[in-house]
């Protein structure tokens, strides 16, 4: 596959499991990954990099990621960087939700109206991200 064909920016976010942080993080990857930008981005699970998948890793490496963290542990951040890749940017949930304590998360399974709420503001921030990214990328290729 040529560089054209498959420049897409991965959306990576913790796997955050039984913290309603992490269910929020992985919400806002499927709405920028499904809806706000299906074209430019696709994920990537973030076990295959913990479980040393030569594929996911070679991926990480030579695609931009942006990952969301639910807290700042950054687990992530620190999976990607682990393997060789770099975050152009990294986003944490507890960060937006300190900008917006009135969304308050119903719980790990249901997010809730405010949780949802959370994730689409994320995901906008996230979104946005992904335009730079690719604007720079227009930029170096003239
Ligand atoms: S970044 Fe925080 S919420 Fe996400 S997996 Fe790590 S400890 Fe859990």
């Amino acid at each position: 596959m040529s560089r054209k064909e498959d420049n897409k920016v991965l959306i990576i976010p913790c796997s955050g499991i039984g913290k309603a942080f992490g269910s929020v993080g992985r919400e806002a990857m499927y709405m920028v990954v499904e809806e706000l930008r299906p074209e430019e981005t696709e994920t990537l699970c973030l076990s295959l990099l913990t479980l040393g998948d030569e594929e996911a890793k070679e991926r990480v490496r030579s695609h931009p990621v942006i990952t969301i963290d639910g807290c700042p542990k950054g687990c992530a951040e620190e999976n990607v960087k682990s393997v060789g890749g770099r975050s152009v940017a990294n986003f944490r949930v507890v960060d937006t939700y300190r900008e917006h304590p009135e969304l308050k998360v119903r719980s790990v399974l249901h997010l809730g109206e405010a949780g949802r709420k959370l994730a689409r503001i994320l995901a906008k921030k996230v979104a946005s991200q992904v335009d730079t990214v690719k604007m720079k990328e227009e930029m170096t290729d003239g």
